[in-house]
């Protein structure tokens, strides 16, 4: 991918807040660079987006991935094998991941092994199957970049730095909605509630797993696998102010840290030119006037952070049943059928079940999932 000029993207999940911040970065490119150029993107069940872009990008391929029957018109393919079709049909150098969620590993496997390089923003990619993603995108001359804020911002400070004097990463969060209320009102807070984010406008599975830190659990797995570092060298701070994203500490003791707008497309912008940096419209972080603040997480407000520690600790097949359990038992609460704090206890209990299990194949990944998910489905019905 480097150092040729015009990039042809691929957006997956046109639709949700990655795909829609994406297509920004592109329309950005066409006033600027004009070295993005949307070759195809893929939709579940936005039915408006298609007609946008059909309009806007003529020469884009749609896919519809998700129900037959509310298919839109005008989409290049349909069904269970339209996400394979539009990702080996499609002359494209990077395929931007931005769908939600556990169904994202499959389509990540299908860009890297179509030759294509992957801007990752689905993190649950990266948590359940990085090595072998990253052995795919070896042998196939590949690259993956990281989209998810914290992480773009470790990969552009380790490049900078330089790993071999690093020894701590830093990533931060923002507390979610719930960062000042009184513990004992957790448990009455409803998925409106942890979808009011106050920071980040994001999808809903990822605003509740902001609100949990969840998201910052599946984060410090994403980081320890993307860096390859111990989770006991990987810190996470709140920042409320969300200026900082990350910091790497080196040997000497020096403290080096990332500082931009919280906008994700200032982290798809650098994702889809590296390893180039080029000039972004996105505007910068001004910290004259700012108190910026950085506080330790508390277990009792976050265990979910703690929990994910441990998966790191039990190894790989821990950290497939740690996201997978979340999801299951976040889809529970999104429908209120758990309380906020009942999300900790599924994947706590998943987790206990004991997941000593070897992952030889994405194969493997899956039916971890698939058991995980069902072992977090049955706690939630029978317990
Ligand atoms: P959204 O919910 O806004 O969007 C999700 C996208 O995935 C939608 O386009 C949706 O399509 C598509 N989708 C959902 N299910 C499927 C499926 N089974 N098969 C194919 N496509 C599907 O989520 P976000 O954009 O917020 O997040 C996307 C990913 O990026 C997540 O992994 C998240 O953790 C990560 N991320 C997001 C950040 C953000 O700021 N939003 C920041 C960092 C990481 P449709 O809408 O058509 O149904
Ligand atoms: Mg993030």
């Amino acid at each position: 991918m480097g150092g040729k000029m015009r990039r042809r993207v691929i957006v997956l999940g046109a639709g949700g807040s990655i795909g829609r911040q994406t297509l920004d970065v592109i329309r950005q490119s066409m006033v600027s660079t004009e070295a993005l150029e949307l070759a195809g993107f893929s939709v579940h069940s936005n039915r408006e987006i298609p007609m946008q872009l059909k309009n806007e990008f003529p020469q884009a391929k749609g896919a519809w991935t998700g129900d037959m029957a509310s298919a839109p018109e005008g989409m290049s393919w349909g069904g269970p094998q339209a996400l394979s079709r539009l990702l080996s049909e499609t002359e494209a150098d990077i395929v931007v991941n931005g769908i939600a969620g556990a169904a994202g590993l499959s389509a990540s496997i299908l860009a890297l092994r179509n030759k294509m390089s992957l801007a990752l923003a689905n993190k649950e990619s990266i948590v359940m199957g990085y090595r072998l993603l990253k052995e795919l995108a070896e042998k196939n001359h590949c690259v993956i970049v990281p989209v998810d804020s914290e992480h773009a911002g470790l990969f552009q400070l380790i490049q900078r730095v330089g790993r071999s004097i690093i020894t701590e990463l830093t990533i931060t969060a923002s507390g979610g909605p719930f960062r000042t209320l009184p513990l004992e009102r957790l448990s009455s807070m409803s998925a409106d509630d942890a979808c009011k984010h106050p920071v980040w406008k994001m999808g809903r599975k990822i605003s509740i797993d902001s609100a949990t830190m969840a998201n910052k659990g599946l984060e410090l797995i994403e980081a320890s696998r993307l860096f390859d570092m111990p989770q006991a060298h990987i810190r996470v701070l709140i920042h409320p102010q969300s200026y900082v994203h990350a910091m790497v500490r080196t040997v000497d003791g020096a403290l080096y840290a990332q500082i931009s707008k919280p906008d994700m497309r200032l982290p798809i912008h650098a994702a889809l030119y590296w390893p180039d940096t080029m000039p972004a419209a996105f505007g910068f972080a001004d910290i004259a006037g700012k108190s910026l603040e950085f506080h330790e997480p508390r277990k009792a407000r976050y265990p979910l952070l703690w929990i994910a520690r441990q998966a790191l600790d039990e190894g790989e097949a821990a950290c497939i049943a740690y996201n997978a359990a979340n999801e299951v038992a976040v889809g529970y609460f999104d429908k209120g059928n758990i309380k906020f704090t009942q999300i900790a206890d599924v994947v706590l209990k998943t987790l206990e079940k004991g997941w000593n299990l070897p992952v030889g194949s994405f194969e493997d990944i899956f039916d971890i999932d698939t058991k995980a998910r069902k072992i977090a489905a049955d706690i939630v019905e029978y317990t």
